[in-house]
């Protein structure tokens, strides 16, 4: 069984068919989760009751709760899994249909079929260095395995796309975590992108395992930028710590930490201004703001996190390269990929810059920042082909 068929099936029961449906069941969703925390409630209460249940009793509640745990669990993952759906249809629209036209146009493998195929690639920005290695694999493969018709190759594809991603296996989409103290993430990346609402999405996400988070408005330069950051602060229920438009983002990202510090916070998201057009100040700004961080919080950045906007497509590749040299990039968020048919950045992005991953975003509301996860974007992509 190829591994498309394996994720497939590791899938199949939480897809829905048509998008009005996806969308109402998403909110379905998270109305869902919301009784099921009023329901996780009351079984507390039901338990810190006096002890007069005997233990067969005791056993089916421990058995209740072990249930419901599972369940809320696949519950979680069903629901992730339809935001990538969702957020991917566009992608899925034209690249898999583009694909799928492909297939039933050839009875045969032939050049011309592998030309077509190159240029559905590349449309959806897979990136050219990718591409190239993409068809000579598939290529050998055709001659190795003496496959004649596209109809063969359909899977074939998904598994290879999915093994560029998957064949270095250094990169990891996890983020790293200080073993005590608060984390620190650093954000940076050219204005628009997504850097504020990243951060507010993600601090919902953190807040919802249960971490104290703090939101840093380090972007002092663009006026609503720290007024932006606070209102999400509001929105997710978080902290902040935040200046007057114009301030130095050093001191800002000072008495951060301090408060961080202090009040046991265990993340830090801290917001920046992204002026890549004045290489120099950018530069000097992150420096400066990454020797207070290391000041006073050793290690510290544990992460420094390039968000890249899917819509710019081959730019957003080369803003990544250019910050790479200008700071310590450990990873990449990729935002705006509901609002693009060229999902395909995801594995350019891994081929062509050599950085992992850690987020997608898949949609504006607070739930549509995704950690990445190969598997669910193969699956949101493929999923009508076969
Ligand atoms: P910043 O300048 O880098 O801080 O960018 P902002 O966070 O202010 O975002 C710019 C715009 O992009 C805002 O309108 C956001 O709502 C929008 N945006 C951010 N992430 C996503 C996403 O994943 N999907 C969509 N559709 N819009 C997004
Ligand atoms: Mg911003």
């Amino acid at each position: 069984m190829g591994l498309f068929s394996k994720i497939k099936d590791m899938f199949k029961n939480s897809s829905v068919s048509n998008e009005e449906e996806l969308e109402s069941e998403v909110i379905e969703q998270v109305e869902e989760e919301k009784n099921e925390i009023i329901l996780e409630k009351t079984v507390e209460n039901k338990q810190e009751k006096p002890k007069k249940q005997e233990s067969k009793e005791a056993q089916d509640d421990t058995d209740f709760l072990s249930n419901e745990a599972e369940k809320a669990n696949k519950h979680n993952v069903n629901q992730d899994v339809k935001i990538y759906e969702k957020g991917l249809t566009k992608t899925r629209k034209s690249f898999v249909s583009n694909l799928i036209g492909l297939t039933s146009r050839y009875q045969k493998i032939t050049d011309e079929y592998f030309d077509e195929l190159e240029e559905i690639l590349i449309m959806a920005d897979i990136g050219v260095n990718t591409v190239m290695n993409f068809m000579d694999r598939l290529r050998d493969r055709v001659r190795k395995e003496k496959l004649e018709s596209p109809e063969e190759l359909k899977e074939i594809i998904v598994d290879e796309l999915f093994i560029i991603y998957v064949n270095d296996s250094i990169l990891t989409n996890k983020i790293q975590y200080a073993e005590s103290g608060p984390t620190i993430l650093l954000f940076v990346g050219v204005n628009g992108v997504g850097k504020t609402t990243t951060i507010g999405k993600l601090a919902w996400k953190l807040k919802q395992e249960g971490k104290k988070v703090l939101l840093v408005g380090g972007d002092t330069f663009r006026a609503g930028a720290v007024k932006q950051l606070e209102e999400w602060s509001v929105k997710v229920g978080v902290g902040f710590v935040g200046k007057e438009e114009g301030s130095d983002p050093a001191s800002v990202v000072f008495d951060g930490l301090k408060k961080a510090k202090e009040e046991s916070y265990d993340v830090v998201l801290i917001d920046t201004a992204g002026r890549l057009q004045n290489r120099v100040n950018l530069m000097n700004e992150l420096e400066k703001i990454n020797r207070i961080i290391g000041r006073e919080i050793p290690e510290a950045p544990h992460e420094t996190l390039l968000i890249i906007d899917a819509t710019t497509g081959q730019n957003g590749i080369s803003q990544a390269k250019k910050f790479k040299e200008i700071t310590n990039i450990t990873g990449i968020v990729l935002t705006k990929l509901d609002g693009t048919a060229k999902g395909g950045i995801v594995l350019a992005i891994k081929e062509e810059v050599m950085l992992p991953v850690k987020y997608i975003g898949l949609g504006e509301a607070k739930e549509d920042l995704q950690s990445f996860d190969i598997e669910k974007y193969i699956y949101g992509l493929f999923k009508d082909m076969m």
